[in-house]
């Protein structure tokens, strides 16, 4: 296992998945983030909220929003937030705050003081609905999402339907090219191929107040490995949340630590 700078801040939660949690011994604080070189971006579920039985069910913590708009502020407006989620639906949770973000994994974006705009997913993805339809049955101990442009199916309710997702899901994607499946935190995800978290975050890195700031990209799941190596390319670094394998330079342990974190920022 590779050395790497570490960094766990507030509570320790058990290692999710059985993974081994790295050594104490190990581990460097977070640097500080500069206000003027800075640009800041937060992934959603179990970064900024801590996961529900469902994804309607999250609850923010008290002051989000403020601390949010806080750090926006203090960044000149280089604060974004890059999610699997739909744009509209982060909005619904974060209002009256309406952040420049990434959505679906970067098939949606809403650049600074613009609207959101929206690649049309592939007509694949209407294949994969249709196969996915044919196997989950109303009350499946499954749960599909269908977020337009990708196809969740959730197992976090009832873990032991986590192969039976998985291979769902692969069925479903089989053969069609525009597809990929991305397994995540108690979900199995069919998305569009090439459509990731890096292009994501280069896109808004693009565009003010982003561009010549160094982005800090912060997430906890699979799927944010592409933005930690985006953010570090573009000169920046990434902040894993909670345990497990990262390209990450650095570690919240989470989400409360991530809050404790943003505290400091705000
Ligand atoms: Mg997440």
């Amino acid at each position: 296992m590779s050395k790497r700078r570490l960094s766990y801040c507030g509570a320790w939660t058990p290692a999710p998945f059985g993974r081994t949690n790295k050594s104490m011994s190990d581990i460097a604080p977070l640097p500080p983030i500069d206000p003027e070189r800075h640009a800041l971006f937060l992934d959603f579920d179990g970064t900024l909220v801590a996961f529900a039985p469902t994804p309607d069910a999250i609850t923010l913590r008290p002051g989000t929003v403020d601390r949010l708009k806080a750090i926006s502020d203090r960044l000149g407006g280089a604060l974004g937030i890059i999610t699997g989620r739909r744009i509209a639906n982060v909005d619904s949770f974060l209002t009256p705050l309406q952040l420049p973000a990434s959505g679906l994994h970067g098939l949606e974006t809403r650049l600074a003081g613009a609207g959101i705009e929206a690649s049309p997913p592939s007509p694949q993805i209407a294949t994969a609905r249709e196969r996915l339809g044919a196997e989950i049955r109303p009350g499946d101990r499954l749960r599909l999402e269908d977020k337009g442009g990708a196809l969740v199916l959730h197992f976090r309710e009832h873990p032991e339907e986590a192969d039976r997702a998985k291979i769902l899901a692969r069925k479903a994607a089989d053969g069609l090219a525009d597809l990929s499946v991305v397994d995540g935190h108690a979900i199995a995800e069919i998305r569009m191929r090439g459509v990731d978290k890096a292009k994501a975050l280069r896109r808004l890195l693009a565009s003010p107040p982003f561009a010549g700031r160094l982005p800090v990209y912060v997430g906890d799941d699979t799927t944010d490995e592409d933005g930690f190596r985006a953010a570090a390319e573009s000169g920046g670094f990434g902040v894993k949340v909670g345990d497990g394998e990262t390209a990450a330079a650095f570690r919240l342990g989470d989400v409360f630590a991530v809050h404790q974190w943003l505290a400091t920022i705000a």
